[in-house]
């Protein structure tokens, strides 16, 4: 199986060229040549599956060509190391938890999933590649976690300095070993920026091998389509019409979703739910896409302007808007509205949501006034914990540390502090 650039003006390859370049070099999103749906029989027989053989027939086609079956089926192995579980809240309403993994929000999925794919790629290889990546949130948690200790990568991970939480801050800045944090003066569109930037210098290009860590890669984002094949299997017995409601940034994972239901799965409807950062909730109603300037929220990981995976979706349904608005729709919502929803799923289930939980409860809900027959999972993407102050405040009610996150908050930050690419480019020629 080849991957092509969306933009087209760029040579086919394989897996694994992609995942180490992370973009094409014509600056296009690489995106599988086809993608064949699985057997029927597949789906009627899910239940009798268990996560592990699920992952390796969903992600096998896409992959096959560079990873052989033994060294797949190792790598699903330990990346998907922990539970995924399904909580019915009310009759036709259900949380799926991603956040069990070591930085309790659920890119440590993609983000693991990488990092095999790159250790394994540079076995044969003498020199080091870097993962250079933006961060609105937990995305440098998860690829910090993930790349740990990886041998022949080295990680350094851009955050808009005083727009993440403090715990997210942690889980970037007090790792060490192969992993560096640089704090920068700006917003997130500024950090992803920059590493667009450092990815487009012929300069930096011929001195050192950069790849992205952010959903942008094929090998972070195609692994999230398992989140929606374990949840079907959970769920089929119920013989209800499924939607998703999906808390969406850089729409990486729903689209990975929509990657789940060419395979196959039966999916009545996505629902991307966003924070005021509302480029595609105003697409779904205008067919304007403008890219806007991010603004900071409570549901920080989701403070994306101007959203890279979004031009996947439009290519999984030609380009054609009638067809795309058939199978999603997009609501935003204030920080007002989200805490309300904190508030209201505390007091109704005696559940504790974090703020991107919210968000996907509140589009859920939206979508349910007009069609209220249908079945619909929010997805829990990040643990309450992760964002205390706003959780604590807004319900009225302390949290527990879990342990691995009370143990990190006894460690020392460290950071480099930037302000400009010149500052970036500076720091990664001396490295
Ligand atoms: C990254 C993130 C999101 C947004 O996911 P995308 O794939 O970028 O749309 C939502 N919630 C949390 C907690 C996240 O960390």
């Amino acid at each position: 199986m080849k991957f092509f650039s969306l933009n087209k003006e760029a040579a086919d390859v394989s897996f694994k060229e992609a995942v180490i370049k992370g973009i094409a070099p014509d600056k296009g999103l690489y995106f599988p040549r086809e993608i064949k749906p699985l057997s029927a029989s597949f789906f009627e027989n899910i239940e009798d599956l268990t996560d592990h053989e699920i992952a390796f027939k969903a992600i096998e086609q896409f992959v096959s060509e560079s990873i052989p079956e033994n060294k797949l089926k190792e790598i699903i192995n330990s990346v998907l190391d922990f539970p995924f579980p399904v909580i019915e809240l009310e009759n036709n309403v259900a949380t799926l938890e991603l956040f069990h993994g070591p930085t309790m929000a659920f890119k440590d999925v993609g983000a693991r999933f990488m990092a095999h794919c790159l250790e394994y790629f540079s076995e044969d290889h003498s020199s080091e590649v870097t993962v250079l990546v933006a961060t609105s949130g937990d995305t440098g948690g998860a690829v910090a976690n993930g790349f740990l200790g990886v041998k022949g990568v080295k990680v350094v991970i851009l955050y808009p300095g005083g727009k993440v939480s403090d715990i997210q801050e942690r889980q970037l800045t007090t790792l060490g070993q192969n992993i560096t944090a640089l704090e920068v003066n700006g917003n997130f569109d500024d950090c992803q920026n920059m590493v667009k930037t450092a990815f487009l210098d012929s300069e930096l290009k011929s001195e050192m091998q950069l790849t992205s860590a952010n959903s942008i890669n094929v090998a972070r984002w195609l692994p999230q389509m398992f989140y929606f094949l374990f949840t079907y299997k959970k769920l089929k017995n119920k013989g209800r019409s499924i939607v998703f409601s999906v808390p969406s940034g850089n729409f990486g994972n729903i689209c990975a979703g929509m990657i789940a239901q060419k395979l196959g799965l039966p999916v009545a409807h996505f629902i991307a739910s966003t924070n005021v950062n509302d480029t595609v909730p105003q697409y779904m109603l205008t067919q304007e896409y403008s890219p806007k300037i991010s603004k900071a929220t409570i549901s920080n990981a989701m403070d994306v302007g101007d959203p890279s995976n979004f031009i996947r979706i439009r290519h999984l349904f030609e380009n054609d808007f009638e067809n795309l608005s058939k199978n999603i729709s997009s609501y935003s919502f204030t920080d007002k509205e989200t805490r309300e929803a904190l508030l209201k799923i505390y007091n109704d289930y005696s559940y504790v949501a974090d703020p991107h939980g919210a968000v996907g409860y509140l589009g859920l809900k939206k979508y349910q006034k007009t069609n209220s027959d249908i079945y619909g999972v929010f997805l829990e993407t990040a643990h309450p914990v992760k964002f205390l102050d706003v959780v604590e405040e807004t319900i009225g009610k302390k949290i527990d540390l879990p342990e691995k996150i009370a143990k990190m908050m006894t460690k020392k930050k460290n950071k480099i502090q930037i302000s400009t690419y010149e500052e970036l480019k500076k720091y990664l020629l001396a490295t």
